[in-house]
């Protein structure tokens, strides 16, 4: 928790119980939930807290890089604590989305430089494909 309570104080934000909900819950996931998972999840011991102060917490998280946002397609956000690259799978049935447990794709960037005139800087890689539950 050191962490965030030294980023909110340098960037001069509260720590409200409310943002450290939301972050706690993300720290102690690897579901990737979406912001309703969050709200659902944190109900029961929160009660009075709005769908609309789930989305903030997580704006927040999101602008001082300590939650990343990650766009499944059609809008559907979903947030995790890992903050390193790394790839993401999710199943086309249930919509689950895990960790790709890949170092990373080293050469990736190189071949994309290699077939257009950028300079690569970063990459973002999703996969897709049916769940041994869905299986
Ligand atoms: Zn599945
Ligand atoms: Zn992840």
């Amino acid at each position: 928790m050191d962490n965030i309570t030294s980023i909110f104080k340098e960037k001069k934000l509260k720590l409200t119980p409310q943002r450290l909900a939301v972050y706690q819950y993300l720290m102690g996931t690897k579901e990737h939930p979406s912001a309703e998972a969050i709200y659902k999840a944190l109900q029961p011991v929160y009660p009075t807290m709005s769908l609309a102060t789930v989305y903030k917490a997580l704006k927040t998280l999101v602008e001082v890089e300590l939650v990343q946002e990650i766009n499944v397609g059609e809008g559907n956000f979903r947030y995790d604590a890992t903050v390193n690259d790394h790839a993401h799978i999710q199943c086309l049935k249930c919509g689950r989305v895990d960790d790709l447990e890949v170092d990373s794709f080293p050469n990736l960037n190189q071949i994309a430089a290699e077939n257009s005139k950028y300079e690569i800087k970063w990459n973002k890689l999703f996969f897709y494909g049916v769940c041994e539950g869905c299986q």
